[in-house]
């Protein structure tokens, strides 16, 4: 079976570098969604808790109850729960869901600055606040996404000017609901890096930590790491032919004899079948024919092959983004920690 690898010391690495620019560790809300991007939620969450984070955000119920015990702060983005948590904070993304949260729930609010995708209106703040208070929230945040942090146009400093706008409101609302001091977030990994110092009280930070942030004229991805490596092992070898075919609808010739060997990682594991034909691993080993399911050939005869440690390169050949390479991973797939 194709396995994963975790890379302790870049992850560590990657996380000093932004706890540089939060000024505190504490500052770090570390995002753990979609199984920590691929990488495994419990691993990446003790990781995370052994190198001092004390905040994560998730995206469900059930991902926050397996990682509860390790953290002082977890922000749920898009579930309900049944009865209030401690720990536990969750996102109220629409004003129809505020009727929804049970009462002395902790809640956090979202607020649409022009993304358009989630989040209650500026406009209708003052309702909000009033169906927040009626309900019985304990509202301890505003918060708001960026749309375009990782690309040069108007919409990052329109979005920015906006936030500013909703946190004059919403302080000034929160005094008047007698609600206790907000808290205010606004970056992911792009903006916090493109900023190069938070002025926010936390930032939500995924890929950075990941070590697969791309933002071009910041200089970040020299410095930043990448943590999880992709290996395969072999199934079986075989001499070719000039002339011979490989894999389904023989899209691979070989023009002189030559070894191809399969591996057992597919797309079924998560190794996009966009990545047919073109892909070469960072070993310089070249794939033969279209990925299946559950394999895929190279022209190698090694035992196993480091088939990516850069999910960035892996999504150029398949003409995505490191983030859907990362998730795609399957969660089966063992994971294990190493150093150096
Ligand atoms: C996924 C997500 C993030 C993290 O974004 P990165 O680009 O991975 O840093 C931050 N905030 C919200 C609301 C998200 O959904």
């Amino acid at each position: 079976m194709a396995y994963i690898t975790l890379n302790k010391t870049h992850f560590f690495n990657n996380l000093d570098i932004i706890a540089q620019l939060t000024c505190g560790k504490d500052k770090i809300a570390l995002v753990l969604k979609d199984n920590a991007y691929g990488h495994g939620l419990l691993e990446i969450a003790q990781l995370a808790q052994e190198y001092g984070i004390t905040k994560v955000v998730v995206r469900s119920n059930a991902e926050a109850a397996a990682i509860e015990h390790l953290f002082e702060y977890i922000l749920v983005l898009a579930d309900i729960p049944k009865v209030p948590s401690e720990k536990i904070r969750y996102t109220i993304n629409d004003t129809a869901q505020i009727e929804k949260f049970a009462k002395g729930t902790k809640v956090e609010l979202k607020v649409n600055s022009g993304m358009n995708r989630n989040g209650v209106e500026m406009d209708e703040l003052g309702t909000v606040f009033r169906m927040i208070q009626t309900q019985g929230l304990e509202l301890e945040a505003v918060f708001t996404h960026h749309s375009s942090a990782d690309e040069e146009n108007e919409f990052y400093e329109l979005q920015k000017s906006n936030f500013e706008q909703i946190k004059k409101e919403a302080t000034a609302l929160a005094n008047e609901h007698n609600f206790e001091t907000l808290r205010f977030h606004s970056c992911n990994s792009a903006a916090l890096f493109r900023e190069g110092r938070l002025e926010d009280d936390m930032a939500r930070v995924g890929i950075a930590a990941y070590g697969c942030l791309e933002l071009e004229d910041y200089g970040v991805q020299e410095k930043l790491q990448p943590v999880l490596s992709l290996y395969a092992r072999k199934l079986s070898s075989r001499t070719l032919n000039a002339g011979a075919c490989v894999g389904y609808s023989a899209t691979y010739k070989a023009d002189a004899k030559c070894v191809v060997s399969n591996y057992d990682c597919g797309y079924g594991d998560g190794f996009l079948r966009a990545c047919s034909n073109e892909y070469v691993t960072p070993q310089n080993i070249h794939i033969a024919g279209r990925i299946s399911m559950d394999n895929s050939s190279f022209l190698s005869e090694a035992e196993e092959l480091l088939i990516f440690n850069d999910a960035r390169v892996a999504a150029k050949y398949a003409k995505t983004i490191s983030y859907e390479i990362l998730t795609s991973l399957k969660g089966y797939l063992k994971r294990s920690v190493v150093e150096g």
